[in-house]
């Protein structure tokens, strides 16, 4: 029988923060693996391959494979082959966005690329910068794998693929389209990769402007755990709301309590008309 849920699960801040693992997440990771419940771990970092996401997943002692990983690299490089095949790009970028792009047909040029793809990169230099908008200007159509203005490193913080594509925005007047949470191409794509409906679907994050948000946005369930970069009292900062807050995945370790105990499957989907008044009434209790 198939999960009547699953989960599409951040990971900094929820797995991980830095080099170092959450308490309870390997738990919840080894329950969900046990209980035969779909999930896909989901990062909005596009430097890595889903191949050496995996590596650092295991290292850490979570048993996954690279099945269980997808990029916003991947989101992108999915996106441009569907918007056009076989095209080509001039990337700013690393080892995780160059092998999607290949990977879905694309050809990596310096000279009259059909788009500029940015995503995270840690060794940009003002000559790569110049060259992408001479190619904007040129026709070029700008793309970026997610829209984060920074990301936090051991030592503090560093601009983000957010901050590079303000800094082309800006240069050009042309607008980016970017592919990463919150956008709804990653989380669609993702959630069909899981073979779930919208209303089985459960996204897990630590950051209300992309996972909470692209949930919202999907009608997905969405828990926000605190564990990460927010705060109980951020909440008030923002006009919509997760579905559940809680302090850490550890919660959802418990094996004594079921998880569709905690999620259970809404009479109603988010999508559907109500046809039967037993039914709505049962819902709304
Ligand atoms: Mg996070």
């Amino acid at each position: 029988m198939r999960s009547p849920l699953g989960f599409l699960v951040d990971m900094d801040g929820v797995i991980y923060r830095g080099s170092e693992l959450i308490p309870g997440a390997k738990q919840f990771i080894e329950r969900l693996l046990e209980e035969q419940i779909p999930f896909l771990f989901l990062t909005n970092n596009s430097q890595r391959t889903r191949r050496d996401v995996a590596i650092k997943l295991v290292r850490m002692g979570i048993d996954v494979d690279e099945h269980h990983v997808f990029t916003c690299a991947m989101a992108t490089a999915r996106f441009l082959a569907r918007q056009k095949p076989h095209g080509t790009a001039y990337v700013i970028g690393e080892g995780g966005l160059l092998q999607a792009l290949h990977e879905n047909g694309y050809a990596v040029v310096d000279r009259s690329p059909d788009y500029v793809v940015v995503g995270e990169a840690r060794t940009i230099t003002l000559e790569m910068l110049e060259h992408a908008v001479d190619l904007i200007l040129g026709g070029a159509k700008l793309i970026g794998t997610n829209l984060d203005p920074n990301c936090p490193t051991q030592s503090g913080t560093r601009p983000g693929c957010g901050a590079t594509l303000a800094y082309l925005e800006t240069a050009t007047g042309k607008k980016a389209f970017t592919l990463g949470k919150p956008s709804p191409v990653m989380l669609r794509i993702a959630r069909k990769e899981l073979g779930l409906t919208t209303s089985q679907t459960i996204m897990i994050g630590d950051t209300m402007e992309t996972d909470i948000l692209g949930a919202v946005q999907m009608g997905y369930r969405s828990v926000l755990v605190l564990s990460g970069g927010t705060r109980r009292s951020d909440l008030r900062n923002f006009a919509y709301c997760p579905g559940l807050v809680l302090d850490s995945v550890a919660e959802l370790s418990d094996r004594t309590r079921d998880l569709e105990e905690i999620f259970p499957a809404p009479i109603l989907r988010a999508d559907d008309t109500p046809h039967d008044l037993q039914e709505w009434i049962a819902a709304h209790a």
